[in-house]
């Protein structure tokens, strides 16, 4: 049977025999949803207060290395099941879903959240997985296991950036590559910088995500490249690269009015914002969301360096 109705049957098994998920799956449908548009695309708010595990989650190394980490086996619930995935991963139905079908995708060993080894994985789960889009956090770009090497997956009508990106490219992109097995386009559309890989060919999109990944090793110095990514399979791949600059925006560190518990992944740079605190929810402008995604994606400086990363290979 395909991955794609397992992952379902999975969901409905889990829903009956695991209370938390069930209760969790019920605040979801009742979620509030503000909308915000851009020029050329959008943005949705969700208020989702079981998300503050995530959002307000400490990921210093002390308090990493002190915790029990909730992906290894030993540690998780005795009602979460899994599916195998080749061999070495396990889909896991995600307890403080944002999306309404939610898994995470965990490697079955207590190993760095690394995307460099693991990506053509990655590719694999997207293609198997053709209702969803895979996502992948940095373990300083929003990823709350940042020890324990997982993707997630989430069903791909929930994200708005799917449905617009033709009209971000058209607006915002810039073509790197007339190499016709790949497409590769720069886009920055004013709050996010980030690279869009079109192809059908794996190979293909690997060499190109290497070079991006190296350069962004370069940037990082001692820290893991910090990246979101997007990934989802329709007629070709389309691998969306987020390149960051912070983990958290000012926002939220700060005192008083103007905090905003903002913990930026790949989910917000789809376009869909998660916020666990109703304050923050009631309180947000479109101009919020536009500073803070200034301040957390890389200068345009840098993001200049990519481009030339494939400029020069253009005939
Ligand atoms: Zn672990």
């Amino acid at each position: 049977m395909e991955y794609d109705k397992k992952i379902l049957e999975l969901l409905e098994e889990q829903r009956l025999s695991w209370k938390l998920l069930d209760d969790n799956m019920k605040s979801l449908g009742a979620t509030r949803i503000k909308e915000f548009s851009f020029s050329h695309f959008s943005f949705k708010v969700q208020f989702n207060p079981e998300r503050i595990v995530s959002s307000g989650a400490k990921v210093d190394k002390a308090t990493i290395s002190n915790r029990r980490c909730f992906l290894c086996k030993e540690n998780r619930p005795s009602e979460q099941k899994e599916i195998i995935f080749q061999e070495d991963y396990e889909i896991l139905c995600n307890p403080f879903p944002i999306f309404n079908q939610h898994f995470t995708i965990s490697h079955l060993n207590h190993i760095p959240q690394e995307i460099n080894h693991s990506f053509p994985v990655m590719l694999d789960l997207s293609k198997e997985l053709n209702h969803s889009v895979v996502f992948y956090n940095a373990p300083n770009c929003g990823a709350s296991a940042p020890d324990h090497l997982h993707f997630q997956a989430g069903n791909l009508d929930f994200l708005p950036i799917p449905n617009e990106l033709d009209q971000l490219k058209n607006h915002y992109g810039e073509s790197l590559s007339d190499n016709e097995d790949v497409m590769i386009t720069a886009i920055d559309d004013g709050l996010r910088k980030f690279i869009v890989l079109e192809s059908d060919s794996k190979s293909e999109i690997i060499k190109a995500f290497n070079k991006i990944y190296k350069q962004s090793e370069l940037f990082s110095g001692d820290e893991p490249p910090m990246l979101n990514i997007l990934a989802y399979y329709q007629q070709a791949w389309k691998i969306l690269i987020f390149l960051r600059e912070k983990h958290r925006p000012w926002q939220y560190f700060a005192e008083g009015e103007e905090n905003i518990l903002f913990s930026p992944a790949s989910v917000d740079m789809g376009g869909a914002l998660i916020l666990p605190l109703e304050k923050d929810f009631n309180k947000i402008e479109s101009r919020d969301i536009e500073i803070m995604f200034k301040e957390i994606m890389i200068s345009s400086e840098k993001f200049a360096v990519y481009k030339e990363l494939f400029k020069s290979d253009k005939k």
